[in-house]
Formats: structure tokens, C-alpha cells, sequence
């Protein structure tokens, strides 16, 4: 067990105590094969528990002024950041992503704190005239009820925050599940909600797998929105059931992003907003870049670019500070990138330059792949088409500005795109013909803040966004207000 976590099994939180169950499983530093804790794997029985808690406690928590509420948000962010070093470090050890990133990580949760706490302000309504004589309208933002958050492990802290922080400035209660993969940044928030003065109930934690606790929450009918980040075929099902209850649903479930490198652009700033978006994580964000599509007058000089920092990179645990590409979270995770790397031969990409797990030395316990790219790839081979989720990015040289962005749109799904031009009309036509919900312009397809929405169009999602005043829109209920006098 680490010295940083005061715990050797995290256990639920509903309303207001830590309870433990049966059921454990084991926590493992992907870095190094090694279990630095159990969690619980709950029942059916716990979410019910919790929707029991979290309904009593959503009906006092809503008749708290919001400002008071928001109140709770700044306490929150301050703890976060005083404990901002700590948290990082056990954010590497779970997730294994790079203690660079794992900070960014945390700052991103401390920035939505503060941001939301704002909201708390600014829960805005309308007035209108009234089409008749004295009578007044108006609008107001209601909480929802009891909501359902399921978070996903590459991002346990910001994704956890962009959810959780707008669900209760808005008076709702949670039901959270995060990923069992890293239940540690969830146990951590979560005695940080209780440290900032959390009323019970309002914030109940419920570990355990998707195919009981998630699907116990999506079916519960007190537990009135569920907000999902994971996989499309896992949203797919949630958002299945939801329609049938008719309960509101925001998913968010993945990307196939690409960044579009024009003729004009400056090489090296490309090849390293590539290298950051395509391998940052170890390429497993939702936002991550997998495809490139590069104009056909510069893709070898991309090319020559791309190899020569990707001779750079250092692999390895990312608590060192010198490594830039941590492991890959499971053996799973690991297993579909390789399957991918053979359909991409298969397909008659050419592998330029990884494609292999490392398995000798430090890297024996661990889970690690090598950078990997592939060029001369076709837009609709499967290796440019689906989420492989792992540091693999293929390029596919095209011969126009317009051919890129068909290229970029030709995806089912529509996440995060990024162009490389210096040409100021080919940015404002790229910024209204890619159909993405993120835009970057002379930057990679990674590192979306939390003051705009985030989620995309397509198969990506389903009109919903996280972060930004938008995630209020997830959280709340319009309601019509008319007075006569
Ligand atoms: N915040 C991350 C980014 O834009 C993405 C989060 C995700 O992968 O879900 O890079």
C-alpha cells in the first residue's frame, strides 16, 4: 500500500458513512503490475441504498440558496489545491498517466471547482413580457433530483468534477459509480466533499463493476439523469434504457480525432502538437489524435519530423520524472492496441515505426506499448476508422484542403479536430466545416478546458456537453413560471 492513501480498502460512501461490503477487488499501479489497494464491488442493493439517502438529502440540499451551496465548491477547490502535489502522485499510481499530466489533471478539477462555485451566482433565468395584463413570466433553472454520474478511469479526477461539481451547485444529489480501475481520486473527492462540509446524502459513492452497479443506476427510476463517459458500445446500451424510462441521458463516448496538416504549415509546431495529442496519456483520451491528415506536398517532411521526437520519447513509470509515455492501463487495454497494430498491416498501412509491447526490464510487471505510427493509411481503413485507445496515430496523405476535411468528417465520430495552416480563410472555413465539437487551430486535439463544453458530435454523443455553463444544462429542469396580480 502507498504511504500517500490513509486506507488499504476504500469502501462506499452513502449518506454520510463509510460502509464496506463483501465483495473486494484489487487495484493495480499499471506501471508496475503491483495492487496498492482493494475496493468494493457493490450490489444492487447499495445503489438502492444510496437513491434512499440521496432523495432525502436532494430535497434539503435544493432549498439551500444556491451561493450557499457554491459555497461548498470554493471549499472544495481549496482543498485541491493545497493537497494538489499529493493527489497527482496517487493520480500516476492508479491511472499511470505521467506525473506532468496527472497534475494537469488535478489543476483542470480545481479550475472547474472555482468555476462552478461562480455558477452558484449565476443560475439564470428570463423575465419576458407577458402577452397579457398583469401577469408575470418567468423562467428559472430547477435541479433535477437525484442524478447518476458514471465516470471513466482516464480521466478519474477532471471527469469526475466536470460532472459532479455542476450536478450539486445546481441542488441535485449524486450517485456516483467511477471506474474500478481507479477508485482512488473518487474515494479522495469524495472525503474532500465531506471535509468542505457536504451535507450527508447529497454525494454518495457506490463502487462496483458497470454490469451491476451502472446498470442497477441507469434502471433506477428515482435516479432521474444519468451523465455516462466510457465506451460507444456501453453508451449505446445506457442510453437504450434511458429512453425506454424516458430519463434524460448525457453520454459522452469517444473520438477518432485528426489532425489536418495543410501545405502551409509551420512543420515543427505540428509535429509536436501531434506527438503531444497522439501520445499524452499514452494516447488514451477521447480527444487523443489518431489520424493525420497531411497535404501530400509535406508528409515526408512530417514524417522525418515525426520519427525524430518519437526517438525522443522516454517510456516508462510516470512518477519518474523524465518519462513523457506512461503505461497502458490494463492487460486489456494493451491486447486490443495489439490487435490493432495487425489489422492495420493486414490493411496495408505501412508501420513506420513502433508497434510492439515492451515486456524485458522495468517494463516486465508493467503494461507498456511503444509509440506507433503508420503511414499511407486509407480514410476508411479500421485502423483510421475505429478507437484503438492507445499511443497509435496513422497518417493519410491527401491532395486538398477540401479532401482533409472530408477526410476528417468521415468518421462516425465527431470529438475534437485540429488544423496546422497559416492561411486565415483556410481557419475560418475549417472551424465551420469540421463536424466535431472541438476546434483547435494551429494546436493538437488534446487539452480542452473547463470553461467551454466539452463533447462532440456524431456517434461521439448526444447533443449533451460536459464542463462549460452548458453541463448546467444536463443538471437542470427549465421551468415556466407565470404570476397574476
Ligand atoms: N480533457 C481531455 C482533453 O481535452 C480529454 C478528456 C477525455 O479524454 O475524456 O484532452
Amino acid at each position: 500500500m502507498t504511504t500517500l492513501l490513509n486506507t488499504k480498502s476504500l469502501t462506499n460512501y452513502i449518506n454520510g458513512e463509510w460502509i464496506s461490503v463483501n465483495n473486494t477487488t484489487s487495484v493495480i499501479n499499471p506501471a508496475t503490475g503491483e495492487e496498492i489497494v482493494q475496493v468494493s464491488l457493490s450490489d444492487k442493493e447499495h445503489v438502492d441504498a444510496a437513491v434512499r439517502a440521496a432523495k432525502e438529502a436532494q430535497k434539503r440540499w435544493a432549498h439551500v440558496p444556491a451561493p450557499q451551496r457554491a459555497e461548498v465548491l470554493y471549499k472544495v477547490g481549496n482543498i485541491l489545491k493545497e493537497r494538489k502535489e499529493e493527489l497527482s502522485q496517487l493520480l500516476t499510481m492508479e491511472n499511470g498517466k505521467v506525473l506532468e499530466e496527472a497534475r494537469g489533471e488535478v489543476q483542470e478539477a480545481i479550475d472547474m471547482a472555482f468555476y462552478m462555485a461562480g455558477e452558484g451566482r449565476r443560475l439564470f433565468g428570463q423575465t419576458t413580457p407577458s402577452e397579457l395584463k398583469d401577469k408575470f413570466a418567468m423562467s428559472v433553472r430547477v435541479p433535477v433530483g437525484v442524478v447518476g454520474i458514471i465516470t471513466p478511469w482516464n480521466f478519474p479526477i477532471a471527469i469526475a468534477s466536470w460532472k459532479s461539481f455542476p450536478a450539486i451547485v445546481a441542488g441535485n444529489a449524486v450517485i456516483w459509480k467511477p471506474a474500478t480501475e481507479t477508485p482512488i481520486m473518487a474515494y479522495e473527492l469524495t472525503k474532500i466533499f465531506e471535509e468542505a462540509g457536504l451535507p450527508k446524502g447529497v454525494l454518495n459513492l457506490v463502487y462496483g463493476s458497470g454490469s451491476t452497479v451502472g446498470k442497477a443506476m441507469v434502471h433506477h427510476p428515482d435516479i432521474r439523469v444519468i451523465s455516462f463517459t466510457g465506451s460507444n458500445e456501453v453508451g449505446r446500451q445506457v442510453a437504450g434504457e434511458c429512453g425506454r424510462q424516458l430519463k434524460k441521458v448525457s453520454l459522452e463516448m469517444g473520438g477518432k480525432n485528426a489532425v489536418i496538416v495543410m501545405d502551409d504549415a509551420d512543420l515543427d509546431l505540428a509535429a509536436d502538437g501531434i506527438i503531444w495529442s497522439a501520445f499524452g496519456t499514452s494516447g488514451q483520451r477521447c480527444t487523443a489524435c489518431s489520424r493525420v491528415i497531411v497535404h501530400e506536398k509535406v508528409k515526408a517532411a512530417l514524417e522525418e519530423r515525426l520519427l525524430k521526437k518519437m526517438e525522443e520519447l522516454t517510456i516508462g513509470n510516470g512518477l519518474d520524472e523524465s518519462v513523457k509515455v506512461g503505461p497502458i492501463i490494463n492487460r486489456q487495454g494493451l491486447e486490443k492496441i495489439k490487435k490493432y497494430i495487425e489489422i492495420g498491416k493486414q490493411e496495408g498501412a505501412k508501420l513506420l515505426a513502433g508497434g510492439y509491447e515492451l515486456t524485458d526490464g522495468q517494463y516486465k510487471n508493467g503494461y507498456y506499448f511503444a509509440p506507433t505510427l503508420f503511414t499511407d493509411a486509407k480514410v476508411d481503413m479500421r485502423i483510421a476508422q475505429e478507437e484503438i485507445f492507445g499511443p497509435v496515430v496513422s497518417l493519410i496523405p491527401v491532395k486538398s484542403f477540401e479532401e482533409a476535411i472530408e477526410a476528417n468528417n468521415s468518421v462516425t465520430y465527431g470529438l475534437s479536430s485540429g488544423i496546422f495552416t497559416q492561411d486565415v480563410n483556410r481557419v475560418f472555413k475549417a472551424q465551420r466545416d469540421l463536424d466535431t465539437g472541438i476546434v483547435y487551430v494551429n494546436a493538437g486535439t488534446i487539452g480542452a478546458e473547463i470553461h467551454l463544453p466539452f463533447g462532440g458530435t456524431k456517434g461521439t454523443g448526444n447533443g449533451h456537453r460536459d464542463s462549460g455553463v452548458q453541463a448546467l444544462d444536463v443538471f437542470t429542469e427549465w421551468r415556466a413560471v407565470y404570476v397574476d396580480f
